[in-house]
């Protein structure tokens, strides 16, 4: 499946011309056209219904375009010790978690639910409940790749964490063991083995630790093909289309306002990454999400640099090969809705780059690059039948996870559309959980 420019996407219909076609019952309107707007299209069709992707801007172009692309089997970003280290990591602006102290009752609110879920017995219920969500997730990307074509390059050769200090490597080595509680298979590497695997690791390396269910693949590639595969199964898209507002009536959203005219369809999925907690305060919904910015680099792969990707532990910096790429990602910046470039924090993304793995900073720059992650306090996603409207289904709030969650929720939310049992449980992914 060829990969599209993302400027190349027509804008198919007339949404104002169709504004009577638009106002159908059996139609189901996607606002937000990134990786988890996009999967709940495809799956979506795949069920014959009428479907409609909008997005502000072009699709895939937003936190779906330039992230590590690695499918994660479970890695909560709340964990015991994140506030104090958040803490500590405040004085310091080349740190890679980062809190922009600002009064906002939302933060605070975000940071209270954070800390709450930070607790042991609060990561405990986390862990496998990521742990299943990705697993199947994973099944579908393989599906995906096989019998679609639509594989981004998926590969699944594990992700390898290398680290520096042998504080590190001990920290590393009781996670996995954590990890392990809950059957996710992992490897404890001396340097030889962590050098076997990639002869480019600095001398500085104290070994590693091998994730083995880990996949990765080109987010932007595999966000395009889908798009792609969903248009020729019939979905509509309207890309530079904005949603200006709502109007509701009987429990229902009677109609979607957006600078293309008014779309009324029969139901509503909000997909718009870290633009939905906006969106929802227009439907007098709360929806607990704080945009997290982070960057990457992508210069051109090295050659025979090795196919699995790098986790620089200590500086929180992911090395993902993509075909004839590598890009380098890090940092979690919670500044609002803020999209500056932060010089220093990329060079601590390259300096870390240098420390562990110095050959690969040499070659070409091919893009720099930020997007803002959608992120709940406790680290999973919400996916939920609203209980305010009957028509509308939240998809939304997956952090780092977006990649690697979405075809697992484009399935479940095809499944609540058309009154199915969803294949997992999603009574602990509701909006309630933070009230
Ligand atoms: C540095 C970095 C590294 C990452 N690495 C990984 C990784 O390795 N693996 C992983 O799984 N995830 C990773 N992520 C997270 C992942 O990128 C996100 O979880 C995912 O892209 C979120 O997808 P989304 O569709 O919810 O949001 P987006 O891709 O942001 O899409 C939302 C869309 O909604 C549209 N929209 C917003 N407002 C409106 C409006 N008013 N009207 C119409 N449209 C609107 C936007 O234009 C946008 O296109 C990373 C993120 C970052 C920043």
């Amino acid at each position: 499946m060829p990969s599209l420019n993302v400027s190349q996407w027509p804008v198919r219909g007339n949404p104002l011309k169709d504004h009577q076609a638009a106002r159908d019952s059996s139609e189901i309107l996607i606002i937000g056209g990134g990786v988890i707007g996009i999967c709940c299209a495809y799956y979506l069709a795949l069920q014959g219904r009428k479907v409609t992707v909008i997005d502000k801007g072009e699709l895939g172009a937003a936190c779906s375009y330039g992230n590590a692309g690695l499918i994660s089997i479970s890695m909560p970003l709340a964990a015991p010790g994140a506030i104090s280290k958040a803490l500590k990591w405040m004085a310091n602006p080349e740190s890679p978690f980062y809190i922009k102290p600002r009064v906002s009752l939302e933060l605070l609110s975000w940071i209270w639910c954070f800390q709450q879920a930070c607790r042991e017995k609060l990561m405990r219920k986390t862990i496998p409940l990521l742990r299943d969500l990705s697993r199947a997730s994973l099944v579908l990307h393989e599906e995906l790749a096989a019998k679609e074509g639509v594989s981004g390059s998926y590969t699944q050769s594990g992700l390898l964490m290398v680290f520096r200090s042998r504080q590190g490597l001990e920290a590393g080595i009781h996670e996995a063991k954590l990890f392990n509680e809950y059957a996710i298979q992992t490897d404890v590497l001396d340097v030889e083995a962590v050098r076997g695997m990639v002869p480019a690791a600095s001398p500085s390396i104290t070994g590693g630790i091998h994730y083995q269910e880990d996949g990765h693949l080109d987010p932007n590639q595999f966000v395009q093909a889908l798009a792609s595969l969903a248009i020729q199964k019939g979905v509509n898209v309207f890309p530079r289309t904005e949603v200006l507002g709502f109007e509701t009536s009987d429990r229902k959203v009677t109609a979607v306002r957006t600078t293309r005219g008014d779309f009324g369809p029969g139901q509503v999925v909000l997909a718009a990454g870290a633009w939905s907690s906006s969106l929802a305060k227009d439907l007098r919904l709360n929806v607990h999400i704080q945009p997290a910015k982070g960057y990457s680099i992508t210069v051109r792969r090295p050659l025979g640099w090795p196919s699995i990707p790098l986790m620089l532990s200590e500086a929180k910096v992911a090395v993902t090969p993509m075909q004839e790429k590598l890009r380098f990602a890090g940092t979690l910046e919670l500044a609002g809705m803020e999209f500056s470039f932060n010089q220093r924090r990329i060079s601590a993304i390259l300096r870390a780059v240098r420390e562990y793995v110095p050959e690969a900073r040499e070659n070409e720059l091919i893009e720099i690059w930020r997007g803002l992650r959608p992120c709940t306090p406790d680290s999973l996603p919400i996916i939920e039948q609203s209980k305010s409207y009957e028509n509308l289904i939240i998809a939304t709030g997956h952090g780092m996870l977006g990649v690697s969650l979405g075809p697992i929720t484009g399935k479940l939310v095809s499944q609540i559309a058309s009154g199915e049992v969803p294949d997992i449980n999603l009574s602990a992914l509701t909006t309630a959980r933070f009230q």
